[in-house]
């Protein structure tokens, strides 16, 4: 479970946000910078944007490594409602 201090940093998108509902194996490339976590074991981690995610210690009897986006680091504009 991430962590955060001020909820007023954070931004819970309206609509479809289907970026924090992929799947992504180990060794395919992060689409966003961010916090990810493993849904099989809930391992947390910090990749950047384009770079190959990880694998990490985890008991395969579980099931493969699977990340999803939990958190996503944006730096653009966010119109209001
Ligand atoms: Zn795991």
């Amino acid at each position: 479970m991430a962590i955060y201090g001020n909820q007023q940093y954070l931004y819970t998108p309206t609509g479809r946000a289907d970026e924090f509902a992929d799947l992504h194996g180990p060794g395919s490339k992060a689409p966003f910078s961010g916090i990810y976590k493993c849904v099989v074991c809930g391992f947390e981690i910090v990749s950047e944007e384009d770079k190959e995610l990880p694998s990490h210690r985890h008991n395969q009897e579980q099931g493969a490594v699977r990340w999803v986006l939990l958190v996503r680091v944006f730096n653009g504009y966010i119109l209001g409602p």
